[in-house]
């Protein structure tokens, strides 16, 4: 293996002085287990490695808002943290359900939210989640700070939409009360493997009637994808089995689904119009 330098450094103008200074070699690190994996595939090569662990306070930690409205969660924070934070898995619980077969506890106790986001592989189960709560970033670079939709930041396979430099510091997901969620993770092999697609489903029902709801595909789409057709065949409507055959239909129809591993376009498209029927049936029941 080259030569690989990992640095620690005390402050945000330190880190991105060592980001920018070897013109896109050096790499920010936040668990480290996806850039282990690609570097010991060697599809990736960085000359540095400079971990977020130390350099601003406001990469950490897991806040509610005063009014109870939102949860704020650091990029640093682990997989292991979230899932045992008792506040934000009693009031989402549909975190701690796709903690149950996101990897394993090795993986869970190092992976950070931050750098989940960042590696933007279209299989990770976390991302559709927080797209299907309206969930936002903060980012910081040398320019400043932006806070924009999560889901935009996705662009593409492994792709994202963050300036040179820029970092993933916080995420804020809202509460939403009176919303029933679930992701579905649909594998082939075993329960923890990736996804031949992911399905994030946030409904709010009012009697009988769907007042609301997010769908949002993963693992079939080369980003996380909003189901925009299928939500309004059945927003404002009163359900029915009909309408949910009919919402799955619309849903395995409206986006391009492609072909990986774990599956065919016309294999993924059948999983995804039967298992959110499934599923929407049951949340809406
Ligand atoms: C054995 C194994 C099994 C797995 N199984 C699953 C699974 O079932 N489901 C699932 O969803 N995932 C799974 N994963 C993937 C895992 O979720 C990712 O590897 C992990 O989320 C990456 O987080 P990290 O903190 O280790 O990122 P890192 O490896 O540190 O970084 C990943 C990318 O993000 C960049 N980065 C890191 N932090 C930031 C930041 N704050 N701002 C900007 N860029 C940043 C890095 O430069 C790098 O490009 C598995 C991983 C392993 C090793």
């Amino acid at each position: 293996m080259a030569d690989l330098d990992i640095h620690e450094p005390g402050d945000l103008t330190e880190a991105f002085s060592l980001l920018s200074e070897t013109d896109g070699a050096a790499r920010p690190m936040g668990g480290g287990t996806a850039l282990m994996l690609m570097m010991k595939a060697q599809l990736f090569k960085p000359s540095a490695l400079v971990s977020l662990a130390k350099v601003d306070p406001r990469f950490h930690g897991v806040e509610l808002s005063a009014d109870g409205g939102t949860f704020s969660i650091g990029a640093m924070t682990t997989f292991a943290e979230l899932e045992h934070n008792k506040d934000l898995c009693d009031r989402l619980p549909v975190i701690a359900q796709t903690m149950v077969t996101l990897a394993n506890p090795r993986v869970r106790n190092v992976a950070t939210i931050g750098g989940n986001l960042a590696h933007a592989d279209p299989h990770l189960d976390l991302p559709p989640v927080w797209a299907s709560l309206d969930a936002e970033v903060s980012v910081i670079g040398p320019q400043g700070e932006r806070r924009f939709p999560v889901i935009d930041l996705f662009a593409g396979y492994y792709e994202t939409t963050l300036q040179p430099g820029e970092l993933i510091m916080r995420l804020h997901a809202p509460v939403q009360d009176g919303w029933r969620r679930r992701y579905v993770k649909v594998t082939t092999r075993s329960a923890h493997d990736w996804p031949a697609i992911g399905i994030a489903i946030g409904v709010k029902m009012n009697g009988a009637q769907c007042e609301d709801l997010r769908l949002i595909l993963s693992a079939a789409t080369d980003r996380p994808t909003r189901l925009v057709e299928a939500e309004t065949v059945l927003r404002g409507q009163t359900i029915t089995d009909d309408l949910l055959a009919a919402a799955g239909k619309t849903a395995a129809s409206e986006v391009h689904i492609e072909t990986d591993s774990r599956g065919a376009t016309d294999y993924k498209a059948h999983l995804l119009s039967v298992h959110l029927k499934r599923a929407l049936h049951d949340l809406c029941e």
